[in-house]
């Protein structure tokens, strides 16, 4: 096909893409341009999380398109306020910062800890310490955050001022020293495959955490924005981090993302302190809106009944993660995302698990069909 050749020859070769290119979607069902239908159990890599052609959310985006699409942040836009004012009512944070991605939003959290403890503590105290198998971006900063060997190659030298712990209070007490500023986790841990942190250890990070001033970090970049069947899964864990980053799902396919500051950091950043020519995009905050005003109990807890149809179908299997985001172990994941996709379902992998994040909407029809493919699959 003209368009894969023409793909391979110009973009740079830096994604493992499948071989289909596909046209248009609507609800959870991506088409070819054959016009085969696959069931879509991947939503963009948790992006799409009203699926595609929702009609709410193309108006809210119309309505804004037809209004203005960008000022700069020199001037105010009402989509903005308003989403950091939901952000903020939703979550007890007091402040938000707007970029574009996730490790943006990853890096304007890294920026923040640094400053708050140099305001508070002069320059040493700088440290960061993140966990193994975590994921958190592939920007220089971000990558170094990322607690997992294979990312650390090639890009020497790294950022100064990182250190891993394993998931225990014991490794993090050994690790943290008067030089750290905070520490950043992912209540459940997507990219290395779908791994929820166990409860006691971030109850007790939390509360050690606190006691230090050490800030606590969330990254809900992927688990946020009601993908676990809460509005992000730190409430899950009953915690109340010092800063929350998220993206991926929030605008629901357009790029954005968010830095949420709470009571500590709230006046951190000062005038030229952080920045971004796109951040807080009044279409990307507009369609931000309209999906945070959708994730409300009826979702969410459509969200867990999809899990519990999910993991009722295909129990004997081994699963983990929760409410639309899970992983399930198999022996071969890279031989059964092919044979799904040949069959007519898009799934995603993590470490060596096959990953699940379909749209939070997902009809039921939809879910029981990719499911019924999957279970065949994965019974062979
Ligand atoms: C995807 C992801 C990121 C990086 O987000 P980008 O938008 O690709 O920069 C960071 N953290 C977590 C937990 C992620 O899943």
């Amino acid at each position: 096909m003209n368009l894969i050749k023409k793909d391979k020859e110009y973009v740079a070769n830096t994604y493992n893409r499948q071989d289909v290119a596909f046209k248009y979607g609507k609800g959870s069902t991506l088409y070819d341009y054959n016009d085969n239908p696959y069931i879509d159990f991947t939503s963009g890599i948790g992006v799409n999380i009203f699926g595609f052609n929702d009609e709410g959310y193309k108006k809210a985006i119309n309505d804004q398109l037809n209004c203005l699409q960008h000022t700069s942040n020199l001037y105010y836009t009402e989509p903005c306020a308003t989403l950091a004012e939901q952000l903020c009512k939703r979550t007890n944070m007091k402040k938000v910062f707007f970029g574009n991605s996730g490790a943006e939003a990853n890096e304007g959290a890294l920026k923040a800890a640094r400053k708050y403890s140099f305001d508070k503590y002069g320059a040493d105290r700088y440290e960061v310490i993140s966990l193994v198998d975590s994921f958190h971006g592939r920007t220089m900063a971000t990558l170094t955050l990322t607690g997992q060997d294979k990312f650390h190659k090639y890009f020497n030298p790294f950022l100064d001022g990182v250190k891993y712990s394993l998931k225990t209070m014991e490794d993090i007490k050994n690790t943290v020293s008067e030089k750290t500023c905070a520490i950043i986790i992912e209540a459940i841990q997507g990219e290395a495959g779908v791994m929820p942190l166990d409860f006691d250890f971030v109850k007790e990070l939390e509360y050690y955490c606190n006691e230090k001033d050490i800030l606590l970090i969330c990254d809900e970049v992927q688990a946020g924005n009601g993908r676990c069947g809460v509005l992000y899964s730190y409430m899950a864990y009953n915690i109340n981090p010092d800063i929350v980053t998220t993206a991926k799902g929030l605008a629901g396919g357009l790029p954005i993302g968010a830095v949420l500051l709470g009571n500590k950091v709230e006046n951190t950043f000062k005038y030229g302190d952080h920045g971004s020519t796109f951040g807080g995009n009044p279409i990307s905050c507009s369609a931000a809106n309209y999906v945070l005003s959708k994730i409300n109990d009826e979702l969410l807890s459509h969200v867990l009944e999809c899990e519990k149809y999910i993991r009722s179908e295909l129990e004997g299997f081994e699963i983990s993660g929760m409410g639309l985001m899970l992983g399930i172990s198999v022996p071969n994941n890279q031989e059964v995302l092919v044979k799904c996709k040949e069959q007519g379902l898009l799934v995603l992998t993590a470490g060596n698990k096959i990953r699940l994040l379909p749209p939070l909407n997902i009809s039921f029809e939809e879910l029981q069909k990719g499911i019924s493919i999957l279970k065949g699959v994965i019974s062979e």
